[in-house]
C-alpha cells in the first residue's frame, strides 16, 4: 500500500535554493539575509480583485515582495471565498509554503472550491521563488524540460452548422492556428450540446435546460453514429501529424462509452476525457471509469475537478483511466499536482493538465510546473489571456507565447511575470482600486 503521508518531493526550499545560482540574476539584499537566516518575511495581507473575468489574487508581504495567483475566468463569484482565508495566514512566512497550506489545505473541496486555496498556493510559490531568486520550477525541483507542450482547448472559430463538415472545415483552421498546435482538443457528446441536439433523438431522455453538460442517458443508434461521423470528419482533416482528443461528457453509460471508444480505436485518438463523471460531479467513480478502459486501447482520462491527492487514489491505484487532468488552480496548486504526477507515473499513468480558463498568471504556473513534470508528462491546456487586453497588462510572457505548439521555460524568478500596474489599473473596479497599493 502506498504511503499517502504528506512527506514532501519538494524537499528543503532553502537547501535547493541555497545550491542553486542563476548567473546574472541579481539577488536583493533581503533576499540574502532571508536565506542566511538574518532576516524573516511575513504575510501582510491577502487580496482579490476581478480583473476582465478572473479572480486574482495577491499575497502582499512586509519585505516589498508581493505574490499572485489567478483562478479560472468562469469563477468571478470567489472574490469572499479567497478572503475568508485571509485571517488563516496573516503574520505567516510565505516561503514556508507547506506550513501555510496546512493551515488552509483542509477548508477546500471539489471543484469550483478548490480554487482559492489553490491560487493562495500559487503565490506562495510566486513569493518563495522572489525571495530565493530562482524561478519557481527550481523549487519544484528543477527542470525535466526546456519548453513545455501545450494543447489547444480554447482556440475556437464560430461554428457554421453541426454536420461533420462543419466541424471538419471548423478543424481545417484550428490546424492553420498561428501557435501550431500538435494535439488539439474537441468537445463532442455530452460535452457539446449543440452536437447532441443535432441528431434528433440522439439518446433516452429529454434534453435539459440551465446548467451546462447536465444532459446524460443511453445513446440511441441514431445519436452515436452521429457523434462518430463528427469525429470520423475532424481527424481526416488532422491526419497523423496533429493529435485529436475528445472532451465527451460526463454522462454517458459504461456500455455506450466502451462501443464508443471501440469504434474509434483505428483514428488513434489520444484520449477520450470524462465520459463517466468529470465536469460537475464532486467524485471520480474510479470503478466504472476502470470497466471502460480495461475495455478499449484508446486512452481514457479524467479529473479536472478534483481537489487534492487523496481524491486520486482510487483513480491510480485502481489503474481507473490511463490519463489524468487536474488542473493546478482547482487541485490544490502546483506542488499538489506535481505530487499526483509523480504518483500517477508510478502506476503507469500519464498527465495532461487541465487549464483552459486559468488565465495567464495561470498559464505562468502551468509552465513552471510543466517544466518539473516527470516523463508522463503530455501537455498542458493552453490557457487564453481574455479578453486580449490580458496580453498587454502582463509582462515577461514570450512573443509570441506559443511556438510550434511549445512553450519555451522562462528563468525569471517566482512564476517570473509581472504586472504593468500602470496599465492593469486601468482596468480595475472601483472597489478593487486599491488592488496594487
Ligand atoms: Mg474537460
Amino acid at each position: 500500500m502506498a504511503d499517502w503521508t504528506r512527506r514532501g518531493f519538494v524537499g528543503s526550499l532553502w537547501g535547493i535554493a541555497g545550491a542553486t545560482s542563476l548567473a546574472g540574476q541579481q539577488r536583493s539584499n533581503t533576499a540574502h539575509e532571508m536565506r542566511t537566516g538574518q532576516g524573516s518575511i511575513k504575510i501582510t495581507d491577502l487580496r482579490c480583485a476581478i480583473i476582465g473575468r478572473n479572480p486574482v489574487i495577491r499575497i502582499v508581504t512586509d519585505q516589498g515582495i508581493s505574490g499572485y495567483g489567478q483562478a479560472e475566468s468562469s469563477k468571478a463569484y470567489l472574490k469572499p471565498m479567497v478572503l475568508f482565508y485571509k485571517n488563516y495566514i496573516l503574520g505567516e512566512d510565505p516561503t514556508n509554503v507547506e506550513r501555510v497550506m496546512l493551515k488552509i489545505r483542509r477548508l477546500g473541496a471539489f471543484k469550483p472550491w478548490g480554487s482559492a486555496v489553490s491560487a493562495i498556493e500559487i503565490a506562495l510559490w510566486d513569493i518563495a521563488g522572489q525571495a530565493a531568486g530562482v524561478p519557481v520550477y527550481k523549487l519544484l525541483g528543477g527542470k525535466v524540460r526546456d519548453r513545455v507542450r501545450i494543447y489547444n482547448g480554447g482556440v475556437r472559430f464560430p461554428m457554421n452548422g453541426q454536420t461533420p463538415q462543419d466541424y471538419a472545415e471548423n478543424m481545417v483552421k484550428m490546424k492553420e492556428a498561428k501557435e501550431g498546435f500538435t494535439l488539439i482538443k474537441q468537445a463532442v457528446g455530452f460535452h457539446n450540446p449543440a452536437m447532441m441536439r443535432a441528431a434528433p433523438n440522439g439518446w433516452y431522455d429529454e434534453p435539459r435546460t440551465g446548467a451546462p453538460h447536465a444532459d446524460r442517458g443511453l445513446l440511441t443508434e441514431r445519436g452515436l453514429e452521429h457523434i462518430i461521423a463528427c469525429v470520423e470528419a475532424m481527424k481526416k482533416v488532422l491526419g497523423k501529424d496533429i493529435g485529436l482528443a475528445l472532451d465527451c461528457g460526463p454522462g454517458w453509460t459504461v456500455k455506450d462509452a466502451i462501443t464508443f471508444a471501440r469504434a474509434l480505436e483505428p483514428l488513434h485518438i489520444t484520449w477520450l476525457e470524462d465520459l463517466i463523471t468529470g465536469d460537475y460531479t464532486p467524485y471520480p467513480n474510479a470503478d466504472l471509469f476502470r470497466e471502460v478502459t480495461q475495455s478499449t486501447s484508446i486512452p481514457i482520462h479524467t479529473g479536472e475537478q478534483i481537489y487534492l491527492r487523496e481524491n486520486f487514489k482510487d483513480l491510480i491505484e485502481k489503474q481507473a483511466v490511463n490519463i489524468i487532468g487536474p488542473d493546478p488552480v482547482d487541485v490544490g496548486g502546483i506542488a499538489e499536482l506535481k505530487w499526483i504526477a509523480e504518483y500517477a507515473d508510478f502506476h503507469g499513468i500519464q498527465i495532461a493538465p487541465h487549464g483552459i480558463f486559468d488565465g495567464l498568471i495561470g498559464l505562468a504556473a502551468h509552465v513552471q510546473m510543466a517544466a518539473t513534470l516527470p516523463q508522463n508528462y503530455i501537455a498542458f491546456e493552453y490557457p487564453l489571456g481574455q479578453p486580449e487586453w490580458w496580453c498587454e497588462i502582463v509582462d515577461g510572457l514570450p512573443d509570441p507565447i506559443v511556438k510550434r505548439g511549445f512553450i519555451d521555460v522562462w528563468d525569471r524568478p517566482g512564476l517570473g511575470v509581472t504586472f504593468n500596474v500602470q496599465s492593469a489599473k486601468s482596468h480595475l473596479s472601483d472597489e478593487d482600486r486599491h488592488f496594487f497599493d
